[in-house]
């Protein structure tokens, strides 16, 4: 199966362009977003709508074949962030203006680690948009 160019559009729009793990937007790295398969292909996901998100290239390169991860405050395995499913907000929160992801609940701090979403990387880059008044993002 492959996915057509038709639904890679519509996940990315539905998405605002944006990563639907980090947030980060299309226009500010000025790549196009991958296509992510939340329940991995390797471990039986489809190209249906309902397993596809809008991710950037870092997001779905760190998250990979993973769907689960440690929570390190309570040490227990948890499913990772799911765009269609869960609610971001619920989930994480920005702090320093937007430099960094912190995570509220168990799935929000598994995933923030196993995406590595605060990686000195992405941390350099987001001071720079944070002084640019570009982030963090409104919603
Ligand atoms: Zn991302």
């Amino acid at each position: 199966m492959s996915i057509s160019e038709t639904l890679r559009q519509q996940v990315s729009a539905e998405a605002g362009h944006c990563c639907e793990y980090c947030r980060t937007c299309r226009r500010i790295i000025g790549m196009p977003l991958v296509i992510d398969h939340i329940i991995p292909q390797v471990k039986g996901g489809g190209d249906e709508r309902e397993n596809l998100a809008a991710a950037c290239y870092r997001c779905n390169e760190f998250k990979g074949a993973k769907t689960e991860n440690i929570d390190p405050a309570t040490t227990t395995l948890v499913p990772l962030f799911n765009p269609r499913s869960h609610t971001w907000k619920t989930h994480f929160v920005w702090a320093n203006g937007g430099i960094h992801l912190i995570g509220l609940t168990p799935i929000g701090r598994a995933t923030v680690i196993a995406l590595r979403m605060n990686n000195e990387y992405i941390v350099e880059s987001r001071r720079l948009w944070v002084a640019m008044n570009w982030y963090p993002p409104l919603d």
